[in-house]
């Protein structure tokens, strides 16, 4: 499979930068999207643009979808029988974990083995073997193409779960996407204050390693146990309401900290003021709402 033929489904950001690590690597490519203009830089490598997604499935039997969401997969390919039949379909697009498994039966059903992946990296670190793709489901036909998948970025298989790269990938996204909004929210408060963004974000980037944090939250959720013997509830409670109010005096929006707040003052409703922070973890069922 080192130079095995490849069809790639999607020429956004990030199946461009696919395409030319393939192209790269070697693979013969058959591409095909939407906007057809978008193909022009690999077909000027190498690849070759099919007419429909009927002809691109059918060009090649390793098939990479990089596509918005399910919906489109299913709008693309959602008619095809029988062209799926016998196919590798390896699909890269994020959506829920529920969605990769009902995609993952779909296409057993047609008789295409099936395996989803969740990028973690953006478009410029695609080829790069320090990024990684979280991958799970037919692990027969993952270990029959990993060394394609492998020129894209390192691939970390999980499970038989189809469903399964895509948790690692959501849960990864959601401290991602809180962390950014968290940021945005803080250069705000602070031009709020009249500091400069340049003046702030190096001290946004100094206290915001969170590795040991994670760590050691992660050994009390382990062990649970909440010791709270450097830090207690009520003093983070005390301290996130601080921010609350920093927030609103400043005319800035405050749904971010007033989130926080809300969590934690659960945390302070159960009766934990002495215990770790950690404890809030054991507040986060939906019923705990
Ligand atoms: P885009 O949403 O920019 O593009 C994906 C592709 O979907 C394009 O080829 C686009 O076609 C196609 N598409 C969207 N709607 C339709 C439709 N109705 N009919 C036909 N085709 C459609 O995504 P990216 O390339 O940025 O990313 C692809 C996947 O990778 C996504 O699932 C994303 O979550 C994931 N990802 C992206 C990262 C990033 O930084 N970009 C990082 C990690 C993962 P057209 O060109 O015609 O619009």
């Amino acid at each position: 499979t080192s130079t095995a033929p490849v069809t790639l489904i999607g020429l956004g950001p990030m199946g461009q930068a696919m395409g030319r690590a393939l192209l790269k690597a070697g693979h013969p490519l058959t591409v095909w999207n939407r906007t057809r203009e978008k193909a022009a830089p690999l077909v000027e490598q190498g690849a070759v643009l099919a007419d429909t997604p009927a002809d691109a499935v059918a060009a090649n039997e390793l098939v990479l979808l990089s596509l918005t969401d399910y919906d489109v997969m299913y709008r693309l390919l959602g008619d095809l029988d029988a062209e799926l039949r016998g196919r590798t379909l390896v699909n890269l697009s994020s959506d829920t974990p529920a969605r990769a498994r009902a995609g993952a039966s779909w296409a057993r059903e047609r008789g295409a083995a099936y395996v989803t992946g969740g990028v973690m990296t953006p478009p410029p670190g695609i080829g790069d073997p320090s990024m990684s793709t979280f991958y799970s489901g037919d692990k027969e036909a993952f270990e029959a193409v990993r060394p394609v998948l492998e020129t894209l970025t390192a691939a970390d298989f999980r499970g038989t779960d189809p469903g399964l790269a895509q948790v690692y990938y959501q849960v990864v996204m959601n401290l991602f996407w809180t962390s950014m909004t968290s940021f945005v929210h803080s250069v705000a408060l602070a031009r709020a204050e009249g500091i400069a963004v340049g003046t702030i974000v190096p001290y946004l980037v100094e206290s915001n390693d969170m590795a040991d944090f994670y760590r050691g939250l992660g050994e009390e959720i382990t062990a649970g146990e909440f010791p709270g013997e450097l830090e207690r509830l009520s003093m983070d409670a005390a301290s996130a309401d601080h921010v609350l109010h920093t927030a609103r005096d400043a005319g800035v929006d405050d749904t971010l900290p007033a989130a926080v707040m809300s969590i934690l003052q659960r945390g302070l409703d159960a009766g934990y003021h002495d215990r770790s922070f950690s404890i809030l973890a054991t507040l986060m069922d939906a019923g705990d709402r």
